[in-house]
């Protein structure tokens, strides 16, 4: 099979038969195996040789071959150890990376890069189980890394919720956890049949570049603030506020409201991520 990329099918099922390797659903082993759809990951993530990049799931090696091959330094986290034979036939070539066998959420992967390489930028790029997509984020958010971009490949429906503006039907508080730190766009729409085993499921790629936050804001409490917006989509944000528990007279939400410009007749779906913004410098203290 020398000469064959891993995406392509009769590798994928080459390398699985002679390690005799079952796939576990249970850890999301649904390989990629459609040529097209790398090309597009690899223009979009723009990966070369001044790059350090962090690979969450490399599963057989087929998205970090493909970083290898484009000259970049890549830590690759995989949880299943069973793979290890494999990762060395198909990456023990590349001598910029190196494969660590941890559980990402698991892992202080600030520890792990810093002591290999130093404080440095990096690029995360992870096609993962999809159960673990917002945990992963947040792991990668809160991690104190200096994440420059993050490319993920998510369900389809996580992908529309990550990007989606006010007033779109799949705008919510994960919408603006997401869009605060980052800018966010779908590369490429992902069939379920561009997987081995195909999953039941289609997916979506997805860039999020980072994104400073204003100056001074308190992102955390912000976040608590839109929580509290979100959590009655049917009432006004004025009474989903009053009635989330944050222990604040209604007069005082109706004049945080006032001051960031938002009527408190609004609801929570239609208000903009400058205007919770806004919010988030007006509230009085939780
Ligand atoms: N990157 C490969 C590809 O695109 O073909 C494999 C993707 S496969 C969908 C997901 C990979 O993530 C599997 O190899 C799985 O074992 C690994 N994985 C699942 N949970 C993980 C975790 N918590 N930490 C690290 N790797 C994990």
């Amino acid at each position: 099979m020398a000469g064959l990329r891993l995406y392509q099918p009769s590798r994928v099922r080459d390398l699985l038969n002679t390690y005799d390797f079952s796939v576990k659903k249970s850890l999301g082993q649904n390989f990629l195996i459609d040529g097209n759809i790398l090309d597009k990951i690899s223009t979009a993530t723009q990966i070369g040789p001044e790059d350090l990049v962090l690979e969450i799931g490399p599963g057989l090696g087929t998205l970090t071959e493909e970083m290898a091959l484009k000259g970049a330094q890549v830590l690759a986290v995989e949880v299943d150890r069973t793979l290890e034979p494999i990762l060395e036939e198909t990456l023990g070539g590349f001598d910029r990376v190196q494969v660590l066998f941890q559980d990402i959420l698991k892992t202080d992967i600030k520890k792990e890069i810093e002591d290999r390489y130093g404080k440095r930028p990096l690029k995360v790029i992870a096609n993962l189980p999809y159960y673990i997509s917002t945990p992963i984020l947040d792991h990668l958010f809160k991690s104190g890394l200096d994440i420059e971009a993050i490319y993920i490949m998510v369900q389809k429906e996580l992908a529309d919720r990550i990007v989606a503006d006010s007033g779109n039907k799949d705008y919510g508080s994960f919408s603006v956890y997401v869009q605060i730190r980052s800018r966010a766009r779908i590369v490429t729409r992902v069939p379920a049949t561009c997987f081995m085993p195909k999953p039941k499921v289609d997916s979506a790629f997805v860039e999020l570049v980072k994104k400073e936050p204003p100056l001074g804001l308190d992102i955390d409490r912000m976040e608590k603030i839109v929580r509290g917006a979100f959590s009655k989509r049917r009432k006004t944000v004025l009474n989903a506020l009053s009635s989330y528990g944050f222990a604040i007279e209604k007069e005082e939400i109706q004049k945080a409201l006032a001051l960031s410009g938002i009527e408190p007749s609004r609801r929570a779906e239609d208000i903009a991520i400058e205007e919770y913004i806004l919010l988030g410098q007006n509230f009085p203290a939780i």
